[in-house]
């Protein structure tokens, strides 16, 4: 097996993915098909055209153009279960995958249909395939904390399939302070708390998410690498960071993957993931994400490893359930490593 075959093999988890960030190009055709909209999108092409994004502005806006051909709750079911049928192929054993339910219910779409929708794909894509997915809602910035507090209210009816709560969105426009006592609800609900910050806005967007949110893991956290004290911080408290690289180099938050920061947090000794986030526009996937990390910036398998594994160790599972997903990967790391 050669390096690169090995990082396929290499047991994975994704904490940082967004369901409708992972669709078919074929299927994304079929939905603005059956939605009956007038595109001069006809092939999968057009759709690579589409995903060519000047700048982080850029790509929210083709982002909200995608949300608009999702019609109806049912199509959540096929989205999940592909993405997860995606991730199976790339050794995910265990993913978090992110659900902007505001985006859709604005467009008259019901919560609880689409999280039964999401479950029903979850189900299916475990029953195929053996992986393992919770799902956190993304309460979207720029709706407000008001809106946010009124999806937490949803939330609390199907809180046997929601893990956490994230925020999303422009964290220009958009501060984390006002959605204080969204998250402060949501912990008492039991629910575990992230939030994107430091992608598209400097250090203190998350010493924000940090004290007004009292975040468990960081999506992006790009820009700590501008201030030693808030990596220092992070790294005290155990805060995870959900890494995205190949994404911030596609929305030009960084210049090149060999530029990315993820080398300085995993030295400096932080709890750092690696994800794709929305694999179907950046042209990437979870393998491509560990494999970029290993040819540019000198991962190694093992280093490529220890990443797995802060992974499990910062997912939103039981104690026991870690215990074992630590137990499965090792066994399967060692079979990797000695063949390659
Ligand atoms: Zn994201």
């Amino acid at each position: 097996m050669n390096t690169h075959e090995a990082i396929i093999a290499l047991p994975k988890v994704e904490l940082h993915i967004h369901i409708l960030g992972t669709i078919r190009p074929r299927t994304l055709l079929h939905y603005i098909d059956e939605g009956g909209f007038e595109t001069s999108y006809k092939s999968e092409a057009d759709l690579a055209q589409l995903f060519q994004f000047q700048d982080f502005g850029h790509f929210i806006s083709v982002y909200s153009e995608v949300v608009s051909y999702i019609t109806n709750e049912r199509q959540f079911e096929r989205l999940a279960f592909e993405m997860l049928e995606d991730l199976s192929a790339n050794n995910v054993r265990y993913a978090e995958i992110s659900f902007s339910a505001p985006d859709h219910m604005r467009r008259g779409l019901e919560f609880c249909a689409m999280v039964d929708a999401i479950d029903r794909g979850i189900r299916r894509a475990h029953r195929k395939t053996g992986i393992d997915a919770d799902v956190r809602i993304d309460l979207v910035r720029n709706y407000g904390a008001e809106s946010a507090m009124e999806v937490l209210d949803w939330i609390r009816e199907r809180l046997d399939s929601i893990v956490s709560v994230d925020i999303g969105g422009s964290e220009h426009e958009f501060p984390a302070k006002p959605f204080g006592p969204v998250y402060k609800e949501a912990r008492k609900l039991g629910l575990h708390l992230v939030a994107h910050a430091g992608e598209a806005e400097g250090p203190e967007s998350i010493w924000d998410v940090i004290r007004f949110l009292e975040v468990e893991r960081i999506g992006h956290g790009t820009s700590a690498i501008n201030d030693p004290k808030l990596m220092e911080h992070i790294k005290e408290r155990g805060i995870a960071i959900e890494s995205c690289p190949m994404s911030n180099v596609r929305t030009g938050v960084v210049a090149s993957i060999s530029e990315h920061p993820i080398r300085e947090f995993y030295d400096r000794g932080l709890l750092v993931t690696v994800n794709s986030d929305d694999p179907a526009f950046f042209d990437t996937n979870i393998s491509f994400e560990y494999t970029h990390l290993h040819d540019k910036l000198g991962f190694s398998l093992t280093d490529l490893y220890s990443i797995t594994q802060n992974g499990i160790k910062s997912a939103f599972v039981s104690e026991t359930k870690k215990e074992t997903m630590l137990l499965e990967v090792e066994e399967s790391y060692n079979g990797i490593s000695g063949t390659s």
